[in-house]
Formats: C-alpha cells, sequence, structure tokens
C-alpha cells in the first residue's frame, strides 16, 4: 500500500478519553475510531491486526478438528427462556422487538442458540465427540464500558462449543481445546498465564481463563509459584487461620462508640487488633437485605457471595440507609449479628464461628458489642468462604505464599456439562439405544481484546511495536524525500520486489517532512523498517527494526535477504 494514498488519521495528541497505552495508541495510530461508548469502528491498518488474530484463532480451531460456522447475532426471546439467561443475563444484554412485538437480544454468547442449531440433526454417539465454533460479533451492554477495545459493548469473538457422549469425553475435548488456545496466545506473543476461573453465569464447574499479564490489566491473579496453583480473585480460595485462641469465652459487653463507623476508626478508638472484629456488610439481593459478617482484616468476595446465593452479579447491591435502618434499627456503620431483623438472612463466613470474643456492630446507634461468640450470641448460615484474596496468602494446595498479579482476560474455557442441553433438550442416541443430554464445553477468546493485549506488552512511548505475526504490514519503506526521483525511484524497485516474495509493504512516498514520516512509522508499529534517502544513488538503504536502537547502512540488494532473516527468527518462514 502506498501511504500517499492511505486511510490512516493519525494523531499527535494523546485523545483525552483514553487511559490506557492501547487504547491510546490505537486511536492514535488511526487504527480505530469511537462511534459511541463501547463501540469502535475498525478502520484499514487495525481491521488488519484483527483480521490476523482471527486467523491465527481460524488456524488453530480448524487444526484441532473444530469447523467453523457463522451464527446470527439476532436471537429469539425463547432460546434464552429455556436456559433461564433471558433473566439471569439481566441488564447486560441488548433486548430488542420487533414490528409483531417478538423479543429478541442481540447475542453476547452462544451456548443456546449452538445447542438448538444442532440438536435437530445429531441424533447419535456415533456423529459425536462434535467440536464447533465461529468468529462473531459479540454484544454486551457493559456496566462500565472502558479502555477501547478492552471492554467493548460491541467486541468479535472466538466461540466455540463441545458435544460428548459423557464427562470423560468432554474432559478429554477441553484439553484439546486448553492445548490450542496455548497454541493461539503463543503465536500471538502474548506473555500469559492459565488460571482457574470462576463459572459465573455460565454454569457448570470447572473453567480456566487465559489471562495475558499486564499492570493495566482489570483482572487479578494469584498464584504460587511453589506449586501449579493459579486462579483469579473471583475464584480463588482462601485460606484463613483463626489463630488459636485459648481465652475464655467472655460476658458480652456493649461498649459506647460515638460516631466509630468504619474497623479502622474502631481499631483506632478501642485499639483493637482487626482481626477481632466481625465486619458486617449488607447488601439487597433481589429487593431483600442480606447481611455477611466476616473477619475484620478481611474484604468480601462479592462473586463467592453471589454464588453461594445462586444469583446473578447484578442482582446484589449495596443496601442504602434506609434498608440498613430498617434490619438494624441503627444508622450504618453499626450492623452487626445480635439481634439483627429475622426479615435479614445472615451469612457468616465460617472463620466467624471459630473466632472467640469478637467486636461487632450493636445494631445501635454509636455502640458496639465486645465478647460477641458464635453460638451463644448469634447464628445464621455458615459459608465454608466469603473472602477475597489478598497477597501473601496461603496457597491452598501447597501452603507457601502465594503471589498475586493482574491480567487481561483475553481466553475463557468452561466444562458446561448438561445446563444447556437440558434445558434445551438436547439429546442423543447413546450405544445402549438410551436417550442422553448432550455433555458440553464452551470456549471463547476475545479477539478485539488481545489485540488490546498485544498492544499493552508492545509499545514504548513513542507507539507500538506489532510482533510481525499480527502488524498490519511487515515492512515500511520510508522515502525520505518524496520528490527525489532517485529515491522514490530505488523505493518503489523495493517496493515492488518485496511485494513480489509476498512480504506485506508501505511505501511512505508522502509529500511529507521527514520528521512527520518517522513519528507515524514509529507510531503505527510496523516490525521491519527501510529508510531509503540520500545514498539512493549508490543503491544503499538504511535498515532498522521498531523495537531495536540498531540502524545500519545496507545494499538495497540485502533487504530481501534481512526480511527474511526476520520471518525466520519469527519462526513465519
Ligand atoms: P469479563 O470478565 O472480562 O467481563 P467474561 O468472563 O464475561 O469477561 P466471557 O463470557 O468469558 O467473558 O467471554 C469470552 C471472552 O470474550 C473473554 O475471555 C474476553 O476475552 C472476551 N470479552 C468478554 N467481554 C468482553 C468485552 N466487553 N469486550 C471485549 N472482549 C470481551
Ligand atoms: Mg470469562
Amino acid at each position: 500500500m502506498k501511504m500517499s494514498n492511505m486511510y490512516m488519521p493519525t494523531l499527535r495528541e494523546v485523545p483525552a478519553e483514553a487511559e490506557l497505552p492501547s487504547h491510546q495508541l490505537l486511536l492514535r495510530a488511526g487504527m480505530m475510531r469511537k462511534l459511541v461508548s463501547g463501540v469502535y469502528t475498525y478502520l484499514p491498518l487495525g481491521y488488519r491486526v484483527i483480521r490476523k488474530v482471527e486467523q491465527i484463532c481460524r488456524e488453530e480451531m480448524d487444526a484441532a478438528g473444530s469447523q467453523e460456522f457463522l451464527l446470527s447475532a439476532l436471537q429469539p426471546k425463547e432460546l434464552w427462556e429455556a436456559s433461564g439467561r433471558w433473566q439471569d443475563f439481566g441488564p447486560e444484554m441488548f433486548r430488542l422487538t420487533d414490528r409483531n412485538e417478538r423479543e429478541f437480544c442481540l447475542g453476547p454468547t452462544h451456548e443456546e442458540y449452538f445447542t438448538s442449531v444442532i440438536k435437530d440433526e445429531v441424533k447419535s454417539y456415533k456423529q459425536l465427540p462434535l467440536n464447533i465454533y465461529q468468529i462473531q460479533t459479540k454484544y454486551r451492554d457493559e456496566k462500565r464500558p472502558r479502555f477501547g477495545l478492552m471492554r467493548g459493548r460491541e467486541f468479535i469473538m472466538k466461540d466455540a462449543y463441545s458435544f460428548d457422549v459423557d464427562e470423560e469425553a468432554m474432559e478429554k475435548a477441553y484439553q484439546i481445546m486448553w492445548d490450542a488456545y496455548d497454541k493461539i496466545f503463543t503465536r500471538l506473543k502474548l506473555k500469559y498465564k492459565v488460571v482457574q476461573g470462576d463459572t459465573g453465569a455460565m454454569g457448570g464447574k470447572v473453567s480456566h481463563e487465559f489471562m495475558a499479564m499486564s499492570d493495566v490489566g482489570e483482572g487479578v491473579v494469584a498464584y504460587c509459584d511453589h506449586c501449579d496453583y493459579a486462579a483469579t480473585d473471583e475464584k480463588a480460595e482462601v485460606v484463613y487461620n483463626v489463630l488459636e485462641d485459648n481465652t475464655e469465652i467472655l460476658e458480652m459487653e456493649r461498649v459506647h462508640t460515638p460516631d466509630v463507623k468504619t474497623i479502622d476508626d474502631l481499631n483506632k478508638f478501642l485499639n483493637i487488633d482487626k482481626s477481632k472484629f466481625g465486619k458486617a456488610l449488607v447488601y439487597k439481593v433481589a429487593g431483600k437485605p442480606v447481611v455477611a459478617i466476616i473477619p475484620g482484616d478481611r474484604e468480601l468476595n462479592e462473586v463467592k457471595l453471589v454464588n453461594y446465593l445462586g444469583v446473578g452479579e447484578h442482582e446484589l447491591e449495596i443496601a442504602d440507609e434506609e434498608t440498613i435502618k430498617e434490619i438494624t434499627g441503627a444508622n450504618k456503620g453499626f450492623t452487626g449479628p445480635v439481634g439483627l431483623s429475622k426479615d435479614a438472612r445472615l451469612l457468616v463466613d465460617s472463620r466467624i464461628t471459630k473466632m472467640k470474643n469478637i467486636v461487632v456492630g450493636g445494631n445501635e446507634t454509636d455502640y458496639h458489642l465486645k465478647n460477641v461468640n458464635y453460638g451463644r450470641d448469634f447464628e445464621g448460615e455458615i459459608v465454608e468462604d466469603l473472602l477475597l484474596v489478598v497477597e501473601g496468602d496461603i496457597c491452598p494446595t501447597c501452603g507457601e505464599t502465594m503471589k498475586m498479579d493482574r491480567g487481561i482476560e483475553v481466553g475463557n474455557i468452561f466444562q458446561l456439562g448438561t445446563k444447556y442441553s437440558d434445558s434445551l433438550n438436547a439429546k442423543f442416541l447413546d450405544e445402549d439405544g438410551k436417550e442422553k443430554s448432550f455433555v458440553m464445553g464452551s470456549y471463547g477468546v476475545g479477539v478485539t481484546r488481545s489485540v488490546a493485549a498485544i498492544v499493552e506488552q508492545y509499545h514504548d512511548e513513542d507507539g507500538i511495536q506489532w510482533p510481525l505475526v499480527v502488524a498490519p504490514y511487515h515492512v515500511i519503506i520510508t522515502v525520505v524525500n518524496a520528490k527525489n526521483e532517485e529515491q522514490i525511484e530505488l523505493g518503489e524497485k523495493l517496493y515492488k520486489e518485496l511485494i513480489s516474495l509476498g512480504y506485506e509493504v508501505l511505501l511512505d512516498d508522502r509529500n511529507e517532512r521527514v520528521g512527520v514520516k518517522f513519528k507515524d512509522r514509529d507510531l503505527i508499529g510496523i516490525p521491519i523498517r527501510v529508510t531509503v534517502g540520500k545514498l539512493a544513488g549508490e543503491n544503499v538503504v538504511e535498515y532498522s527494526l521498531r523495537d531495536s536502537k540498531d540502524k545500519t547502512e545496507v545494499n538495497a540488494d540485502t533487504v530481501k535477504e534481512l526480511v527474511l532473516d526476520e520471518f525466520v527468527k519469527a519462526e513465519l518462514k
């Protein structure tokens, strides 16, 4: 492509709305533009990268024996009612009604739809295993669309679904997809970790997330270097050992704590360690109050809470002051488990039941209670683990200290079981002629999010540094002075030669100052660069790579070999 004719609206200024490097650089490099919050237009350079990421997904899915479909984004309500997710997806689902008042959604994912597609045609165990996929646009009305391609309301996903005769066969299919994802993310040059994930609204018990490691990632991972345990903070099991305490169980005491509302204030006021407090968190779940009591030195994990309650995350809200007053009779900040209104459901983290003589809110404004003990003073629903993991927690597998890091969830695989086949009545006849539900798995790669993740891992202060495998073009030839015959001639010659060898090449033949050309080429991040300048008459050009400061003067005839070397190094040839 000749840049004199290319649609590449680069920006010098950092767009005010963009916080993350990937968001800023994809806008600045003229790769995309925003339509409305969370919805983007892919411009030519950006779309080339997206298509390359799609193609890598396609090749690895095909190689793993999966077959490509393309389903509609528009899906009728009935499919989602059957699985219960018309309700469960809540406000994240884009819904619409046709002229005949029939309701639809724009698919946030396709478990129901794929299941319904195959169920009338796959009737026998002989047709299994089956693995099918698509690369398609998804719609989710995210609460906080942000960070450009990272969290869009419209985004491209590669989604796959497996159908098997039993759990064991499904586990095999799961492993095949895991391996395919390893290949995809390795080819994309992402530095990533595979971690246990929460299954959430998807259903099923086992899931793994592929996390591209990045300080700006929205995901948090707890992992252990001593064994291979790794999980998202939503999922990570918390080992919280209550210290052995031989003190007597003491008489409960009411203490005046005027205006002392937070655990920190209480810690200062009473001079008692936070681990001796029972912290109360008040929520409204589907309109009903729920109080959770956890050790005072920890935070609550809301995903564990909604999983225990069996509701969607969107059904959980922090209770307002009025609700708090109704169930405690007190202002906010003094909620506790003793004497709480029966209208509130009381959940107790299991560690609280092992702690002695704790301090809790008194359900009376400006009062707390000391020496409160589970069993004697209150009872509730005991929940094994409601805690959020923190740095330094003990690994649940080997007992060593864990570390924490941030990551971008670029892929997610799920063992679904029969949730969708049961609810959509998708059955086959097994070897003994018995009717059985398909045992399913589902597997997603965030295509557009992966593009953002690559930029997060590959950029510097001047712009993007695309790995060769996904770069919009492989080589950029910059003609320093486009009005100089010798320079333009040599530039064109190299351009044609490299194209004829199958490389994707940009020729910067614009009548621009050379500084502008260099700035643009840094910004758009083309990996291999050839500069045709003053020495063109001697058939000499400058050769450099985007991710290195080295420049060398080389004979123009050797450029094709140097480019080939880069392809060999990148294992692309
Ligand atoms: P998240 O937890 O980040 O909201 P999710 O777990 O809801 O994502 P999945 O249902 O697992 O997402 O979707 C499969 C993949 O699609 C994700 O791993 C992610 O890479 C991508 N993805 C999900 N939501 C978005 C989004 N809003 N924008 C871009 N990509 C997304
Ligand atoms: Mg996910």
